[in-house]
C-alpha cells in the first residue's frame, strides 16, 4: 500500500468536452448532460453530449451547405424538399480522426514501436503526477473511498499502462517452415480503429484496461466512457496531448449508450469494438457488429461468481476474504463473489462471523478517513439493489444484517448479509451489483461444483481449503475465466481476465489481450534460389 496523501476534496472540473484530434470540442448538437456526485446527489458538471444527431443539409449552389438540426435520434429523414442527408455526428468525427491517424504513412503508423512504448511510459509518468487529482475526481464522480481510488484504482491504472508500454516492441509474428521454396512469416498488425465502451464501476481502470493493449499494438481509439462517470476519462485527453500522442490516436466521446455507444457499435468504419458492462447490452453490441461490418467484438460482461469454502479452511481468513470478495467497491464488481457456498461443518460459525464483519464495515462519504464503503453510483442502481434485497426477504432468505438504505442523502446501502439462501432465489440468480452477500450451505464437493456451475455466467470463482486435491478439483471443474485459490481477485494485471458462457468473449490484461488487438497476416515469399 502506498503512503496515503491528502485528497483534493473539491477537485476543479475542467475537462467536460468531447476530445477529438487532441482538442476539446462542443457537441455538434450543442447538448450537454449532467453528472452527479452520488454521495451528495449534487450536480458536479454538465458534460458535452456526443450524440447520433442527424442533420438535414439544404444544398446551396454558391455557399456551404446550410445545416438544420432535424432530430436527436439517428432516424432516416424523409421530409419534403430533402436534398441531401449528412450523417454528421460526434462519433463520426471521432472515427474520422481515428481513421486518419491510422492511415499508412501517418506519424502513428510510422512511429517506432519502442517510441510508442516511450509515449506510454510518459503517459504513466503524467498520471503519477496527477494521481491525487485523478483519485479525487473518482471519489466525487463514482463515490468510491479515496484510499481505494488512490491505491487500488490509480495504482492499477499506472501499472497497466507501464505493463503494456513494455510490450510495444515485443509483439511479433513467426517464421514458418512451410512446404516448398518459401519464406513464410506472420505479422501481428493492429486491427485499426477500435471502439471502446466502458462502465462506471472502475472509470479509469476500465479505461486503461482498454487503451493499454490497443495502443501497444498500434491501434487508434474512439472511447466512450459511461455517462455516470465520464470525468476522469475526459481529463486524460490533456495528458495524452502532453505525453505527445499524435492527434487522432485517442478520441474520447462522452454520451449515452443507445446514442453515442450504439453509434460506435454500428459504425461501418470501426474495425473492432471492446465493451464492458451488462450482458444485456453485450448482446446488443454483438448484434450491432453483426448487422454492420462484422467488426471484431470482445465483451466483458456480468457474473454471479461462486466462492466455495470448505470446512478445513482457516475460518477467519475465509470470512475476511469472502467479505472482501463481495463488498469491495460497494459490490459493484463484475467478478464479485456473490454466491458464498459454505460447507455445513463450519456453516453456522461462518455465518455468525460474516454478519459481525459486515456490521463493522464503515460506510460513508469517500473523503472521510477509514471509510470502506461509499454510495452506490446512482439512483437506478440504488433502487435495483433495494428491490433485490426486498425479493430476498420475500423469498425467505434469512437477513443477518443490513437490508435498507442508510442516511437521508446519497445512495448509501447498509452492508447486507443473507444466509440460508436457496439456489432458485432471485438474489442467488441475478447480478445484484451491490453490497449484498448471499451465504449458501453445501454438503459435498460434487454438489458444490454442480451448484456453482448452475448459472449462465462464468466470469470467476474462488475456493478456500487447505486440501490441494480439493483446490485443484474445483479449479479444473468450475466453468469460469478465473479461479482463485485461497485468495479472491488478487488483481494480477499480467494474467488474462474474461468470461466463459454469457460472461463474455475474449480476454483482457496480460499477453492474451494483445491477441484481441492484432490481426495476423501471413506473408509467403517464393525463394527459388534457396537450397534449404
Ligand atoms: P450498461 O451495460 O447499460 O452500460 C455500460 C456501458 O455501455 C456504458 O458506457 C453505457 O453508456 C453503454 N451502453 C448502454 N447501452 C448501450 C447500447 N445500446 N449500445 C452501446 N453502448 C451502450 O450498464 P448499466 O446500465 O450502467 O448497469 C446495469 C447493470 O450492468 C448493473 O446493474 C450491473 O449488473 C451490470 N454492469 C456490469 C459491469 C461489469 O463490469 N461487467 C459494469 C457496469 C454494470
Amino acid at each position: 500500500m502506498s503512503e496515503m496523501p491528502e485528497p483534493i476534496k473539491n477537485p476543479d472540473i475542467h475537462s467536460t468536452k468531447i476530445f477529438i484530434n487532441n482538442e476539446y470540442h462542443d457537441s455538434v448538437s450543442g447538448k450537454t448532460f449532467p453528472v452527479y456526485n452520488p454521495a451528495t446527489e449534487e450536480k458536479l458538471a454538465d458534460v458535452q453530449e456526443g450524440d447520433k444527431t442527424t442533420f438535414k443539409a439544404t444544398l446551396q449552389t454558391n455557399s456551404q451547405p446550410q445545416m438544420t438540426l432535424l432530430t436527436t435520434k439517428s432516424q432516416p429523414w424523409s421530409g419534403e424538399g430533402q436534398e441531401a442527408m449528412v450523417g454528421y455526428v460526434d462519433v463520426d468525427k471521432a472515427v474520422a480522426a481515428a481513421r486518419a491517424a491510422f492511415k499508412i504513412g501517418s506519424p502513428w503508423r510510422t512511429m517506432d514501436a519502442s517510441q510508442r512504448g516511450r509515449l506510454m511510459h510518459k503517459l504513466a509518468d503524467l498520471i503519477e503526477r496527477e494521481r491525487v487529482y485523478l483519485a479525487s475526481l473518482e471519489v466525487v464522480d463514482n463515490g468510491k473511498p479515496f484510499a481505494d481510488a488512490y491505491d487500488a484504482d490509480l495504482g492499477e491504472v499506472i501499472n497497466v499502462i507501464r505493463y503494456y508500454a513494455g510490450w510495444c516492441d515485443k509483439i511479433c509474428g513467426k517464421t514458418i517452415p512451410a512446404d516448398g521454396p518459401m519464406f513464410c512469416y506472420t505479422r501481428h498488425e493492429p486491427v485499426g480503429v477500435c471502439g471502446q465502451i466502458i462502465p462506471w464501476n472502475y472509470p479509469l481502470s476500465m479505461f486503461t484496461w482498454k487503451i493499454g493493449p490497443a495502443l501497444a499494438c498500434g491501434n487508434t481509439i474512439v472511447m466512450k466512457p459511461a455517462e455516470q462517470t465520464p470525468l476522469s476519462a475526459l481529463y486524460m485527453g490533456k495528458l495524452f496531448t502532453e505525453a505527445g500522442f499524435p492527434p487522432g490516436v485517442i478520441n474520447i466521446v462522452p454520451g449515452y449508450g443507445p446514442t453515442a455507444g450504439a453509434a460506435i457499435a454500428e459504425h461501418m468504419d470501426v474495425d473492432k469494438v471492446a465493451f464492458t458492462g451488462s450482458t444485456e447490452i453485450g448482446r446488443i453490441i454483438q448484434q450491432a457488429a453483426g448487422k454492420s461490418n462484422l467488426k471484431r467484438v470482445t465483451l466483458e460482461l456480468g457474473g454471479k461468481s461462486p466462492v466455495i469454502v470448505f470446512a478445513d479452511s482457516d475460518i477467519d481468513f475465509a470470512v475476511a476474504n469472502c467479505h472482501h470478495a463481495l463488498f469491495w467497491n460497494m459490490g459493484q464488481n463484475c467478478c464479485a463473489g456473490s454466491r458464498t457456498f459454505v460447507e455445513e461443518g463450519i456453516y453456522d460459525e461462518f455465518v455468525k462471523r460474516s454478519i459481525e464483519r459486515a456490521k463493522n464495515r464503515k460506510v460513508g462519504e469517500g473523503f472521510q478517513s477509514g471509510v470502506e464503503q461509499g454510495p452506490q453510483v446512482n439512483q437506478e442502481q440504488f433502487d435495483k439493489i433495494l428491490g433485490l434485497i426486498e425479493s430476498g426477504k420475500q423469498e425467505g432468505a434469512k437477513l443477518g444484517c443490513g437490508g435498507k438504505r442508510t442516511g437521508e442523502k446519497g445512495y448509501f446501502v447498509e452492508p447486507t448479509v443473507f444466509y440460508d439462501v436457496k439456489d432458485e432465489m432471485k438474489i442467488a440468480q441475478e447480478e445484484i451489483f451491490g453490497p449484498v452477500q448471499s451465504i449458501i450451505k453445501f454438503k459435498s464437493i460434487e454438489e458444490a461444483i454442480d451448484r456453482a456451475n448452475n448459472t449462465t455466467y462464468g466470469l470467476a470463482a474462488g475456493v478456500f481449503t487447505k486440501d490441494i486435491d480439493k483446490a485443484l478439483t474445483i479449479a479444473n471443474s468450475i466453468q469460469a475465466g478465473s479461479v482463485w485459490v485461497n485468495c479472491y481477485d488478487p488483481g494480477l494485471i499480467q494474467a488474462p481476465f474474461g468470461g466463459f458462457k454469457m460472461s463474455g468473449n475474449g480476454r483482457e490484461l496480460g499477453e492474451y489481450a494483445l491477441h484481441e488487438y492484432t490481426e495476423v497476416k501471413t506473408v509467403s515469399v517464393t525463394n527459388f534460389t534457396c537450397g534449404d
